[in-house]
């Protein structure tokens, strides 16, 4: 028994059923989405969207970090990537909290985490927007290229798109 033995179960009747082995790795709608790993967010079924069809690039907050940066310059010179939705959320933990205030949680379980930027989210539409110009600023990434931000509405299911 593992701890893991549930999911290495579900995999067995997934690949008996699995009908997508003539994907490839290229993205069939062009698609990256840029999202927040919150156990909420269903980023294909949400967009109509199916495997094959979209790059999903999750970390906590739907943050445009360096390493997301760097995975969207691949996925748009290597895997068909032509636009990108970055997707954050309503509810979200990371416009709870302070990195500050992770530093002092992690520090009552002993562990020092100063040495991480967690990219909490003070202001989540100033977060967004903050988002949306690294990406559409970035010299890496063609000009032109459509980037746009929505916010997810956890409770309803609905999009926001952002105005800017
Ligand atoms: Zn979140």
């Amino acid at each position: 028994m593992s701890a893991f033995d549930d999911l290495y179960d579900a995999n067995t009747r997934f690949a008996k059923k699995f009908g997508s082995s003539g994907l490839t790795g290229r993205a069939g709608r062009g698609l990256a989405v840029v999202t927040c790993m919150d156990s909420r967010i269903d980023p294909l079924g949400l967009l109509g969207l199916k495997p094959g069809d979209a790059k999903i690039l999750r970390n906590a907050g739907a943050r445009v970090t360096d390493d997301v940066l760097r995975t969207l310059v691949l996925a748009v010179y290597l895997l068909g990537v032509e636009r990108v939705l970055v997707m954050p959320h309503t509810d979200c933990g990371m416009a709870k909290v302070t990195d500050p205030d992770v530093h002092a949680l992690t520090q009552e379980r002993g562990v020092d985490t100063r040495s991480l930027e967690f990219h909490t989210v003070p202001d989540q539409n100033e977060a967004l927007r903050h988002d949306l110009t690294r990406i559409r600023t970035s010299p890496f990434l063609p000009e032109g290229m459509p980037i746009a931000g929505a916010i997810y509405d956890v409770r309803t299911g609905l999009l926001t798109p952002a105005a800017f």
